[in-house]
């Protein structure tokens, strides 16, 4: 029910936009019809263009209101979209900081300020005796040995 506020705040935002835009274009068609019809009526008496008339003075009265009414919507609506995606942001970077908590925590411990060593110490093999295979039989023999110690073929 509360889980992603920003998001159901910004359409909110754009609801409240649409519903403003309608009331404003319909109170707009209203005042223009109201100014259409009176500017007609009072040119009737001495113009025979008084149609017109009224359709020009409705039709600019109109523009006037619908225009006004569209842009205190539009920036009315900046606030709450605006809060929406701060509120939207401000979760992303709450889980974008869990995540890198999380990476830096199951890494191991590294120290960030000191320099990795040149070259992994690589653990000495304990010394092995150098040994040798008897080419006859494939045994390996102990390097002082002069003879296979297996079938006694002479070392190569
Ligand atoms: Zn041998």
């Amino acid at each position: 029910m509360f889980r992603n506020i920003g998001g159901k705040i910004k359409g909110l935002a754009k609801v409240i936009f649409i519903i403003s835009v309608i009331v404003w274009a319909i109170s707009a068609l209203v005042a223009a019809i109201g100014a259409g019809v009176a500017t007609a009526e009072s040119c009737g008496s001495y113009r025979h263009s008084s149609g017109a008339a009224g359709f020009f003075a409705g039709l600019g009265i109109f523009i006037l209101v619908a225009g006004v009414g569209f842009l205190v919507s539009w920036i009315g609506s900046f606030f709450m979209y605006g809060l929406g995606q701060l509120i939207e942001d401000t979760e992303i970077n709450r889980r974008t900081n869990q995540q890198i908590l999380a990476k830096l925590s199951a890494a191991p411990a590294a120290p960030a300020c000191k320099a990795e060593p040149a070259a992994p110490v690589v653990p000495a093999e304990p010394a092995k005796p150098k040994t040798w295979i008897c080419r006859s039989c494939g045994t390996e023999n102990e390097e002082n040995s002069l003879f296979c110690f297996n079938c006694g073929t002479r070392k190569a």
